[in-house]
């Protein structure tokens, strides 16, 4: 065992006392990605006087894993996209739980036909080409991505069956981008990209075991669930928030949150985690005093993508040897089945931004994917944005 020198012994006295003495009470609000990095990082850190009050009766957010069969699906985020400067990556790398995933797809046409693979790979390069999530892009680079339509009316305008086909899959890759980018359309110059790949594997899946797995990392309960941090004593669940008031002046508890169960809940800081789409359909009358103009600027104006999954299961393969299907809709069939579209531009630095007290100190900080500059829409964005507003605090107290 290493021996601890008695001068450091005595200073991490000294401050596990100093901080006990002027613990602030901490109030996490969502137990998704980004509000249990918060948390973990601050009980890493001594600082125990924290609760996470999650509207759910279950943590993870849009991490979702649940058994099916004889492992786990997720209907929420499945895949840890990329490996350099991602923090999901980095906490798991050793720990052999993601693989690599090997794609074979085939692409259909809502008329239920299969697209010939070679068109398809011919469409799907042109649309890579023009879109391409990589945000090293120079300025000069942005054009706005409607001028692309441009192009396949000149490569196929004189054949109208390519023609539709190839429409139809802009359409199908705009879905796809919508998801990332949370703007409405690509035929808006708002399209520009600021959102950022990590390099690497793209699509690691966690082998059956499902996105938890990341949650169950930050707690500290995988792989030994020993090491678990004390954070299930630290979790309300069912506990909706549903106003947020705050005192600049108050020198302590300087902010009360009232739940939808009646119970009232004082802190000296609130790390703010639910998502752009709670603060869109709540926001304003949830915090008291209302929030700045700055920031319900920045929540009427940031986009959010519509994602949904639906799990099926087959008692025969009948699609052969693909994992993988790509669907084209024709506008006719599309009209059948009700689609929602996000809409805004970006405004993450401001919606980033806490609110202060009078003595100029964060009181209610805002993390969550939607708050990252540019790993917005993903976990370990999420997580990113966590650790960032804990580190705040953490700073700010010692
Ligand atoms: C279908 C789908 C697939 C996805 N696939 C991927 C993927 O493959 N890879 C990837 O990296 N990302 C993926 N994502 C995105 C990823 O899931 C999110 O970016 C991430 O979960 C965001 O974490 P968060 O902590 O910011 O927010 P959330 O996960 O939304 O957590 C916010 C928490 O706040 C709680 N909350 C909300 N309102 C209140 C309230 N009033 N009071 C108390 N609690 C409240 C919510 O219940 C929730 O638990 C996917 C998302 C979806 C929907």
């Amino acid at each position: 065992m290493e021996q601890i020198t008695p001068g450091i012994f005595v200073m991490a006295t000294c401050f596990v006392l100093a901080l006990s003495l002027k613990e602030p009470a901490i109030i996490i609000i969502g137990a998704g990605p980004a509000g249990i990095a918060a948390a973990t990082r601050l009980l890493e850190n001594n600082f125990n006087n924290i609760k996470i009050l999650e509207a759910e009766p279950r943590i993870g957010g849009r991490i979702n894993s649940v058994e099916f069969g004889d492992a786990y699906v997720d209907l929420g985020a499945q895949w840890c996209h990329g490996q350099k400067d991602n923090i999901v990556y980095q906490l798991v790398k050793d720990l052999n739980v993601l693989k690599h995933t090997t794609f074979s797809s085939q692409t259909f046409h809502s008329s239920r036909k299969l697209i010939d693979d070679k068109f398809a790979e011919e469409l799907f390069s042109i649309i890579e080409s023009i879109y391409s999530a990589d945000g090293n892009r120079d300025e000069s680079d942005y054009t706005t991505l409607g001028d692309y339509n441009r192009t396949i009316y000149e490569k196929y305008g004189h054949n109208r069956e390519k023609l539709q086909l190839a429409l139809s899959a802009l359409d199908y890759f705009q879905h796809v981008v919508l998801s990332y980018e949370g703007s409405f359309s690509w035929f808006d110059p708002a399209a520009k990209n600021d959102y950022r790949d990590c390099d690497g594997d793209l699509h690691l899946n966690w082998n059956g075991l499902g996105y938890k797995t990341i949650l169950e990392v930050l707690m500290r309960k995988y792989p030994d669930p020993k090491q678990q941090l004390p954070i299930d004593d630290k979790t309300l669940l069912n506990k909706e928030v549903v106003t947020i008031r705050w005192n600049k002046n108050a020198q302590k508890d300087g902010v009360t949150v009232s739940c939808s169960d009646r119970s009232v809940y004082t802190a000296d800081n609130i790390i703010f985690t639910p998502s752009i789409g709670v603060l869109k359909e709540k926001g304003s009358d949830m915090f008291i005093p209302r929030l700045p103009n700055s920031k319900n600027e920045a929540i009427k104006n940031i986009g959010f993508g519509a994602v949904m999954k639906v799990v099926m299961h087959f008692s025969k393969n009948w699609w052969g040897s693909s994992n993988g299907f790509n669907f084209v809709w024709s506008e006719e069939d599309k009209r059948s089945v009700l689609w929602e579209f996000p809409e805004g531009p970006h405004w993450k630095n401001d919606l980033a931004m806490p609110i202060k007290n009078s003595q100029d100190r964060p009181i209610i900080q805002f993390a969550g994917e939607a708050t990252h500059p540019y790993y917005y829409s993903t976990v370990h964005g999420a997580i990113e944005t966590g650790y960032r507003e804990a580190d705040v605090l953490i700073n700010m107290y010692l």
